[in-house]
């Protein structure tokens, strides 16, 4: 039986890699449902090779012209952000990759939990925002949650044959970004031009700029916690800017065991797809010789605030966490729109997290709450800093 595997978010960075993890299975995957927000010309050609049973265009503008383009093929057809949020609920689907940017994967993916359809987790905002509710009902509703950001499929790796035995620590690690070792004053200087290089992952718009300011590290800690059911004294961060070791488990008889490989997203995607197989794959190996030196570094939580502040989050908890999202969300989208310097981002977080109100244990609804209201009081304060 062929998996059949709905994608949320197709014609991103992830979505397009799940796609290629696909086509180069076609014995064990199918798809199933491809969704996406704007990117209209290339789901049309996604779906006209890949043939799913649906499509969903979240934004409702681009309606009319999809059902044009794929007037001759039999695939439905629905666009808007319901639609989006119940297509997780089809029959048909047993897996959903959540490859959809920041906070709009929440609602789908709660409601892919409870239609008891198994998650290959992308969106990372998600265990961010809601890790705790996200838990608790793939727990009710007897779900699997297989992780597809590297650093989690390599401890996830590192687990497999482990059964009880305990995690003492887990180091996640981190390539350091285009600004690693730069100073102050470099990095006040720096542009949305300099800070969309990454020297080793080829990726999205939002998710480059959460590296260059390693607030993406700082949301890794928060998933690894929820995925992992670890103390935030477990977790550590190390900077090692080959990204060949994708993270690190030690066990509580100080084994270490690490999960390596050149950086390539199709590999934890793959996995996620396949666990517990391994599928035979044409990705490039690993060469020793190129690389005659792997080199760890402590990160430097005082240039890059964003680490620090997401350990904060994590350590207070209740919706905390939740407003480190929302607020980083809009700066990340001011600075993409030149509206606030690299260093202010880090800055008007740290202040939104002061300011916000704390709820301890927030349900669904205070999340929803708390999102709406810090995006507000965010983009209030971009405009009066905006340069
Ligand atoms: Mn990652």
């Amino acid at each position: 039986m062929k998996k059949r595997i709905a994608i949320l978010g197709s014609t991103g960075s992830i979505g397009t890699q799940t796609l290629e993890v696909i086509s180069q299975n076609p014995d064990y995957f199918e798809v199933e449902v491809l969704t996406a927000n704007n990117n209209i010309e290339l789901l049309i050609k996604q779906a006209r090779q890949f043939q799913p049973n649906v499509v969903v265009i979240s934004n409702s503008c681009h309606y009319d012209q999809l059902k044009e383009a794929l007037k001759d093929e039999p695939i439905k057809i629905y666009a808007g952000r319901e639609a989006l949020h119940q297509v997780v609920e089809m029959e048909t689907i047993d897996v959903v990759v959540t490859a959809m940017v920041g906070y709009s994967g929440l609602i789908p993916t709660c409601n892919a939990i409870k239609a008891g359809k198994h998650i290959a987790l992308a969106n990372k905002e998600t265990m961010v925002v809601a890790g705790e509710i996200i838990n608790r009902l793939a727990i009710e509703h007897k779900v699997n949650i297989y992780p597809v950001d590297s650093e989690h499929s390599a401890i996830f790796q590192c687990l497999v044959g482990e059964f009880n035995n305990e995690i003492e620590k887990i180091y996640l690690t981190a390539s350091g970004g285009p600004f690693r070792g730069f100073s102050s004053e470099q990095l006040a200087a720096v542009t949305k031009a300099d800070a969309l290089k990454h020297p080793n992952w080829d990726m999205g718009a939002k998710i480059t700029i959460d590296s260059a300011s390693m607030m993406n590290k700082g949301f890794e800690v928060i998933e690894a916690k929820w995925l992992f059911g670890l103390k935030p004294e477990q977790i550590d961060v190390v900077v090692h800017p080959q990204s060949i070791v994708h993270s690190i488990v030690q066990f509580r008889d100080g084994s270490m065991k690490a999960q390596m490989g050149l950086p390539d997203m199709k590999l934890p995607i793959q996995y996620a797809l396949s666990f517990p197989e391994r599928l035979v794959s044409d990705f490039k190996r690993f060469s020793f010789f190129d690389y005659p030196k792997l080199t760890f570094e402590q990160p430097n939580t005082k240039k890059f605030r964003n680490l620090a502040l997401a350990f904060e989050a994590l350590n207070q908890g209740g919706n905390m966490p939740c407003i480190l999202n929302a607020a980083n969300e809009v700066v990340v989208q001011a600075f993409l729109s030149d509206k606030i310097s690299f260093l202010q981002m880090p800055e008007i977080i740290e202040e939104i997290m002061s300011k916000a109100s704390f709820i301890k244990t927030p349900d669904l609804d205070d999340y929803i709450q708390t999102d709406k209201e810090i995006r507000i009081s965010t983009s209030a304060m971009v405009k009066k800093l905006a340069i």
